[in-house]
C-alpha cells in the first residue's frame, strides 16, 4: 500500500468538569487527508484545501510537525507526502489542529505496517499539537485517535483511558465565528482555586465517569457542571449564558465550552433532542448578527479511520 485516505475527526475537549483531561470524538465533522509514500526522503505537505491560510512548510504545520516526530523514530528509505482537505476551521475550538496532528501519524503508521500503538501515535501527535497551542496536551488528540470519550490520566508517562460512550448520546455544537486566542483563554484562568470548588468539580467529574460507565443519562445531566473554568472563559464568548439556558430549556443534558472556545457543545439524549437544541440555539443566535456554524453529531467511537 503506497497511499491512504483517512477521515480525521473533530473533537470536544474539557467537557465541562473535565478540564484538560476529558474529551470526546465527533462523527459528522472532520478533515480528510491523503498520506502517500514518496521516493524522496522527508515529509512534504503537497496540498491544503478548504480555504484556510495554513502553512505548507512541514515545520510550521501541525500535521508536518507530528509527522516529522514519527519520521525521526523510524528508519525508512522513502518519504511521505501529505494532502490536507480541511473542514474544521482552525481556531474553532473543536480540535482543528489535533485532527491534522493525528491524521498524518495515523496514515503513516498504516502505510508502514502499524508498528506503533495509539498511545505511541499520541506521543508523536503531541509534538504537532504543541506547535498550535504552545503547550503539550492530549485532550483533543486522545479522542481523535481512540474515538469515544477519553481521559488523559497522565501526560508523563502518557496514560490514556478509554471511557464508554452511552449509545443515545449526541452532541450539538455551535461555533460563533469570533476569534479567541488560546493564550488569552489560558491567561484568564485563576492560578488557584477554592477547595470548595475543587470538591464540587471532582465530585462532578467522578460522577460523570460513573454515569458514562452505567449509561445513566440523569447522572450525566447532574454531572455536566464546571464551577472552575466556565465562569471565567464564558465571558469571552458573546451570549454564552443565553445559549446555555436555551440549550438546557430545549432538553440538553448539559452544555459547556468546547476546548478553549469559542465553540459551545451540548450533550443530548437522542438525535431528536440534539436537533431540537440545534434549532433553538440557531433561532437565538441568528438574532445576534454574529456569524456561526452548527453541527449535530453522534459520538464517533472509532476515531480517525481509513475511508478509501
Ligand atoms: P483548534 O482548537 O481549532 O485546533 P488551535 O488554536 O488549537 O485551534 O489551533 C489553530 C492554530 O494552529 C492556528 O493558528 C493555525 O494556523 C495553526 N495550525 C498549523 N497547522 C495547522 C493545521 N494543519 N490545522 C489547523 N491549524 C493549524
Amino acid at each position: 500500500m503506497n497511499e491512504i485516505k483517512i477521515f480525521s475527526p473533530a473533537t470536544v475537549a474539557n467537557v465541562a468538569c473535565g478540564f484538560d483531561v476529558l474529551g470526546f470524538c465527533l462523527d459528522s465533522v472532520g478533515d480528510q487527508m491523503v498520506i502517500r509514500k514518496t521516493d524522496k526522503k522527508g515529509i512534504y505537505i503537497t496540498k491544503i484545501e478548504g480555504g484556510f491560510n495554513l502553512p505548507y512548510e512541514a515545520e510550521l504545520n501541525v500535521a508536518g510537525v507530528s509527522a516529522l516526530a514519527m519520521y525521526e523514530a523510524i528508519d525508512v528509505n522513502f518519504g511521505f507526502e501529505i494532502e490536507i482537505y480541511k473542514n474544521i476551521k482552525p481556531g474553532s475550538g473543536i480540535g482543528s489542529s489535533a485532527a491534522s496532528a493525528v491524521g498524518s501519524v495515523f496514515g503513516m503508521n498504516e502505510l508502514i505496517g502499524k508498528p506503533f500503538n495509539k498511545t505511541q501515535l499520541t506521543k508523536f501527535a503531541i509534538q504537532g499539537e504543541a506547535l498550535a497551542s504552545k503547550c503539550e496536551h492530549a485532550d483533543n488528540l486522545a479522542p481523535a485517535l481512540f474515538g469515544g470519550f477519553t481521559l488523559v490520566k497522565s501526560l508523563v508517562p502518557l496514560e490514556i483511558l478509554e471511557l464508554p460512550s452511552p449509545d443515545a448520546i449526541f452532541a450539538t455544537i455551535i461555533h460563533p465565528q469570533i476569534e479567541i486566542k488560546t493564550s488569552e483563554a489560558r491567561a484568564i484562568l485563576p492560578k488557584e482555586v477554592a477547595l470548595s470548588d475543587a470538591i464540587t468539580q471532582w465530585a462532578n467529574f467522578g460522577s460523570l465517569v460513573h454515569a458514562l460507565h452505567t449509561s445513566n443519562y440523569d447522572l450525566i445531566q447532574k454531572s455536566l457542571h464546571d464551577v472552575i473554568v466556565e465562569p471565567h472563559r464564558s465571558k469571552l464568548i458573546p451570549h454564552y449564558n443565553e445559549i446555555k439556558t436555551t440549550a438546557l430549556k430545549a432538553g440538553a443534558l448539559g452544555c459547556g465550552i468546547s476546548g478553549s472556545g469559542p465553540s459551545i457543545f451540548s450533550l443530548c439524549k437522542g438525535l431528536k433532542t440534539a436537533n431540537h437544541v440545534k434549532n433553538a440555539i440557531e433561532s437565538l443566535y441568528a438574532k445576534t448578527g454574529i456569524e456561526f456554524d452548527m453541527h449535530v453529531s453522534k459520538i464517533n467511537v472509532d476515531g480517525v479511520k481509513i475511508i478509501d
